[in-house]
């Protein structure tokens, strides 16, 4: 009775709700197999693990830090970027965040008025929608069209512009689709963003997960104005396997950044310590590892793909980043009599002990989310599982 409307009209994220049930159903003593989980299940890189070690014993770690995140690691930062953007940032257009997550937290509440608009292409990770409501902003959804890899288009934006809009997401590679923007679509899209003045939040986490030869653009690497009006969203979860320190960053307009510095003053102070050693060492210590990882999602990826795409009614466009495969699940749930991907999904879950995460979150009924961040083997299971689901039902 305590709680405010605009808490009640949130939602918890559907992709940390999902594992959640898997994980309450499993301690029951089910057999389950999740494919719901967003992170790598490799362990973070010993190097990495090292320097937080020792930040503790030196007593690094022991104090508050600055806001915006420890020196080394801003540099740290900026090393990284310039050499794989090649665009070259000071120290102020620069914050660091608890995960990727809360540095577009900070950024909505920094940035939007009651009922600013933002655009969100379609299908989308998660929590874009639900943190602009939670400051008071609008999400205004454009629905990437599957035959274009669900990428939205200048004319689509155009029609979905109005005074109000303040802000786009573009998250290429995308959670949930995987697929990356070309170059010349991001020329298009930051160019009629330039044009109308709306902010372009670039949500690249997924940038060093490529395959098969496709190719990662940076929008903010396309020209100067396109760069001035981005605000780029990174962090080291998910390329260097740390999604438990939950450490990610900011980049861009120093008046949007230091506005986000005043949000964290006041509200987490900074990141934890030890996580800000572990990412400088994760930034700008060896390499190697984020090479193997990828190699290993690609190789899995192709497996991944082959086995799903093989299960009745499931159609599925190969992904070319991020580790998530999204299939078009609509004439399998048709097979097995149902009309609600969310309930087909709690069924699965119920009757078959396989977890996935319902398109719906995502703002597409018709779709599953499996996450190929697992080894083969339960992904095999989890595949021969949802096919006997699907033959039991029909
Ligand atoms: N953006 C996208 C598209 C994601 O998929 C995620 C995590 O799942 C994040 C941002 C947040 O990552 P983190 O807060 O772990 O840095």
């Amino acid at each position: 009775m305590f709680i405010s409307e605009k808490i009640r009209q949130i939602k918890p994220s559907v992709t940390l709700a999902a594992a959640t049930k898997a994980r309450a159903l499993k301690k029951s003593g089910k057999d389950v197999v999740s494919l719901t989980v967003g992170e790598p299940d490799f362990r973070t890189p010993q190097h990495i693990s090292d320097a937080a070690i020792a930040s503790i014993t030196s007593g690094a770690a022991s104090y508050y830090t600055p806001t915006a995140g420890i020196p080394e690691l801003i540099q740290a930062i900026i090393q990284r970027t310039e050499t794989d953007y090649g665009l070259t940032y000071q120290e102020n257009n620069i914050v660091v965040t608890d995960g990727a997550k809360f540095a577009l937290y900070a950024l909505f509440q920094a940035i939007l008025e009651k009922e600013d608009e933002v655009i969100i292409p379609v299908p989308y990770w998660v929590s874009y929608s639900d943190q602009v409501r939670l400051a008071d902003g609008k999400p205004v959804f454009v629905a990437g069209l599957q035959e274009n890899g669900f990428k939205v288009t200048v004319s689509q934006l155009e029609a979905a512009y109005t005074p109000k809009t303040k802000a786009i997401i573009i998250n290429s590679p995308s959670n949930p689709t995987g697929m990356i923007y070309t170059k010349d679509e991001l020329e298009a899209i930051g160019n009629w963003a330039v044009a109308n003045n709306v902010l372009i939040i670039a949500d690249d986490i997924y940038g060093k997960l490529v395959y098969d030869g496709n190719v990662f653009t940076p929008i903010a690497t396309i020209s100067d104005a396109i760069r001035r009006q981005t605000i780029i969203i990174n962090g080291v979860s998910k390329s260097y396997a740390m999604t438990g320190w939950r450490i990610g960053y900011a980049i861009g307009d120093p008046e949007i950044i230091s506005s986000m510095i005043k949000i964290i003053s006041q509200s987490t102070s900074n990141c934890a310590a030890v996580s800000q050693y572990a990412a400088v060492e994760a930034l700008s210590g060896k390499q190697d590892t984020v090479e193997e990882m990828r190699q290993a999602f690609e190789e899995r990826l192709h497996e991944a793909y082959e086995k799903v795409k093989s299960i009745p009614g499931f159609k599925l466009q190969k992904p070319q980043g991020a580790f998530y495969l999204f299939p078009d699940v609509s004439e399998a749930m048709a097979l097995c009599g149902y009309d609600n991907v969310t309930q087909w999904v709690e069924d699965l879950l119920a009757e078959s002990y396989v977890a996935v995460v319902t398109g719906e979150g995502f703002g597409s009924p018709n779709h599953i989310r499996l996450s190929y961040a697992t080894d083969m083997a339960t992904f095999d299971k989890a595949v021969e599982r949802i096919k006997a689901f699907i033959s039991k039902k029909q």
